[in-house]
């Protein structure tokens, strides 16, 4: 089967769980194999995740559109995105918001996305390193912010860089196993919703997990 037939299949099936158009639309648009090693592009339109290297991952098409969902863009959102990895998710949010900050801990994995979305030509992505601060607090409030790595809990370093009424989507769990979280930040109490289970590697950093000694 070729790229195109695979990724008409693969959208029409999320389709039958997701219902923003404009999210489908994107992922349409989108060739989510130069995402992905070469070994493993024959498996670019399954519903998985696979590796992408230094022992990360490139999210499951279904995860990616859940959470691309949960955060209700229309276009004119500054969006910030935590673990840029393979760059995929950071091209779906490119396609629906105005500017998108997206950060990476590991710089050959932010240099293998950044080839990948100057040669797709995104001109609405700033990408930068990790800094002691989790998220780009220069470029906040943003309007939302997406976290595509697993945390014990959300961090307040994140929530400070979430405008009022904005919407912050997180794994929030154990090292192996999360709930999807989204957080809309209200002048009171934050309103919390639940998004169902997931599977994500570990977020690092002071508010989150120590960097595992054996991966
Ligand atoms: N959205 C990516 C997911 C990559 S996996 C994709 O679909 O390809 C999660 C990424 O988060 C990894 O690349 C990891 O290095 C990165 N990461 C972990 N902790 C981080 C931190 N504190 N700041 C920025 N990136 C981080």
């Amino acid at each position: 089967m070729d790229f195109t037939t695979a990724r008409t299949r693969l959208i029409d099936n999320l389709g039958s769980e997701i219902t923003d158009k404009r999210v489908l639309a994107a992922m349409s648009g989108i060739p989510r194999e130069l995402f992905v090693p070469v070994p493993s592009r024959h498996l670019a339109y399954e519903d998985i995740p696979l590796p992408i290297g230094l022992e990360q991952t490139i999210s499951q098409p279904f995860i990616i559109a859940l959470m691309t969902q949960a955060l209700a863009l229309t276009g004119v959102e500054t969006v910030l995105e935590i673990g840029t990895g393979s760059g995929y998710q950071t091209a779906v949010l490119a396609e629906l918001a105005r500017l998108v900050v997206t950060v990476e801990r590991l710089p050959a994995l932010s240099a293998t996305a950044r080839k990948v979305l100057d040669d797709l030509g995104y001109r609405n992505i700033e990408m930068h390193s990790a800094t002691e601060t989790l998220g780009w607090p220069d470029g906040a409030p943003y309007h939302a912010i997406l976290v595509t790595a697993g945390a014990p809990r959300v961090p307040p370093d994140l929530l400070a860089q979430l405008a009022l009424g904005g919407r912050l989507v997180i794994p929030v769990g154990t090292r192996h196993v999360q709930e999807l979280q989204k957080f809309t930040r209200r002048e009171k109490k934050n309103l919390v919703e639940n998004l169902g289970g997931c599977r994500f590697v570990s977020l690092i950093g002071k508010s989150a997990w120590e960097e595992a000694k054996n991966g």
